[in-house]
């Protein structure tokens, strides 16, 4: 009798974002092709899961993994970092690819995937990153033949006005004109360049060390932006998704403009949920926390856990962006000149897992939405990633609920000397992890063989998936406020729905 099934998962309790319920998983290949009780397990690689959570594995829409920054490159590369991702739990990432010196952006995911090709472990994507937005000949063509291509989301910088990369307001709303006409997803870095540079200048006279990192960008350099882009999402129809947003006052705005209907979804990540900015006072240590935005106050953190229970805050990435404390060391006293970021998409679900579940935030099926769910279906890859269904790939976390460990640095996988939760005690870490059938992880450890580099593969996605989101918050009701007469026949009539059903979402 040939075997019916590659592996079977037997007797975990499953969670997906809805439901609980106790079933065998049969996977065939890369799939998942049964669920179910007793299934034939004979033949197959068994996993006995009794008495352990089974998850979706976890997605991480942002990550920057190798990033040339401040004159020097993120220290955790498409190998060690998605190595690191696989021992976290985590079975796909987001990264970004940049559009340099190009008048279009599809060079940028070329070369990006031609870095991450050979090293990637699990399965990845990429943004675009619109450094140029007025070098692109056609914005509506180039977005049109990147979501054929599978890339459904573009970012764009309110600020790095230094580096070059930042979109003015009229670049904005030219992208989010394009990227609604084809269902894209326009990622915002919300944070207001002109008024933060004004008070970049005074701290730097104050000689506050890491500490003027903080007292230059108060809240409303965050909420004065985040404000903006949803003015210009508001007024374009354009599906809008601030990234790493670190404010309670951000999770208000979100509400406020959900509750109206407005197309806006956005994520926090960790350091803004379990640290404060405390952490810069340390005259040692204090310059490795600096990520960009910064870590804010108590207050922060608790708005945002509460936005994360009631969903306006529909999902918990990372901002990977590791640097050994060697490179931090190149800030040499200058704020300004810290490389910006810290290791993450190793402890996404331990953290989130820790304070949110365990902490009595919320429940286990919530913390699925947060980390698999929301972002699968936001990014646009759902029900392939992100759940637990027949025909799903079979991209399992399996968690021993009892089991915590005490991270250190060196015990971990990320290529880095420092760890932002050092001898923090964290539960949740995966006891296996499976990307598209493959145990990536058995028994907490990672299985250097099956693991191998360049296994993962690119995701296609497609256009923003509002329709199988069930939050009602997500039924786009709100109408766009540009003048109809503005655009093309048949455009007058119905300004909302412009070519929005030609999308086929
Ligand atoms: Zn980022």
């Amino acid at each position: 009798m040939a075997k019916q099934f590659d592996t079977v998962v037997k007797g975990g309790t499953i969670y997906t974002a809805t439901d609980t319920y106790v079933a065998d998983i049969g996977i065939k290949g890369e799939k998942i092709t049964a669920i179910g009780m007793n299934l034939q397990a004979a033949g197959a690689d068994v996993i006995n899961a009794r008495d352990l959570q089974v998850i979706p594995g976890g997605i991480d829409p942002h990550v920057h993994l190798q990033l040339p920054f401040c004159g020097t490159v993120s220290s955790d590369d498409f190998y060690t970092g998605t190595r690191a991702a696989a021992c976290g739990g985590v079975t796909t990432v987001l990264d970004f690819a940049g559009q340099g010196t190009h008048d279009n952006l599809m060079a940028g995911i070329e070369a990006r995937m031609k870095e991450a090709r050979d090293k990637v472990v699990i399965d990845y994507s990429l943004h675009t990153m619109v450094t140029g937005f007025k070098k692109l000949k056609n914005p509506l063509k180039e977005f049109q033949r990147l979501m054929e291509f599978g890339v459904a989301s573009h970012k764009m910088f309110m600020i790095y006005e230094r580096e070059g990369w930042n979109a003015t307001d009229d670049d904005i709303f030219g992208a989010m004109l394009a990227a609604q006409e084809v269902g894209a997803t326009l990622c915002m870095h919300a944070e207001s360049e002109k008024v933060m540079n004004y008070l970049v200048g005074m701290a730097l006279k104050k000689n506050l060390g890491a500490y003027g990192h903080v007292v230059s960008r108060p809240n409303f350099i965050e909420e004065e932006a985040i404000q903006r882009a949803i003015k210009w999402a508001s007024a374009t129809g354009a599906h809008l998704y601030v990234v790493h947003m670190s404010t309670g006052g951000g999770a208000q705005l979100f509400k406020e403009a959900q509750a109206k209907g407005i197309n806006v979804h956005v994520e926090t990540c960790p350091q803004y949920l379990v640290l404060n900015d405390e952490v810069f006072k340390d005259k040692k240590t204090g310059h490795y926390y600096a990520t960009c935005p910064q870590i804010k106050k108590k207050e922060d953190c608790e708005r945002m856990w509460k936005g994360l229970q009631d969903g306006e805050v529909a999902v918990v990435s990372t901002d990977t962006c590791t640097f050994t404390t060697k490179q931090k060391a190149m800030w040499n006293g200058d704020f300004t000149r810290i490389p910006f970021g810290m290791p993450g998409v190793e402890t996404l679900l331990p953290s989130v897992y820790s304070f949110g579940v365990r902490g009595g935030k919320f429940s286990l099926n919530h913390f699925v939405s947060l980390i698999a769910t929301n972002p699968a279906k936001i990014m646009g890859m759902y029900p392939q990633k992100g759940t637990i269904m027949v025909g799903s790939d079979a991209d399992l976390s399996i968690i021993d609920p009892d089991e915590s460990r005490i991270i250190d640095y060196k015990k971990l996988a990320s290529n880095c000397d420092w760890s932002p939760f050092q001898g923090w005690k964290l539960y949740g870490f995966p006891k296996f992890t499976l990307s598209r059938g493959t145990v990536l992880v058995r028994n907490g450890k990672f299985d250097e063989k099956a693991g191998r580099k360049g296994r993962g593969r690119f995701v296609k996605r497609g256009p923003f998936g509002w329709r199988n989101l069930s939050r009602p918050w997500y039924v786009p009701d709100h109408k766009p406020q540009v003048p109809a007469e503005l655009f093309g026949e048949g455009a007058k009539s119905d300004n909302s729905g412009r070519k929005r059903a030609a999308v086929g979402v």
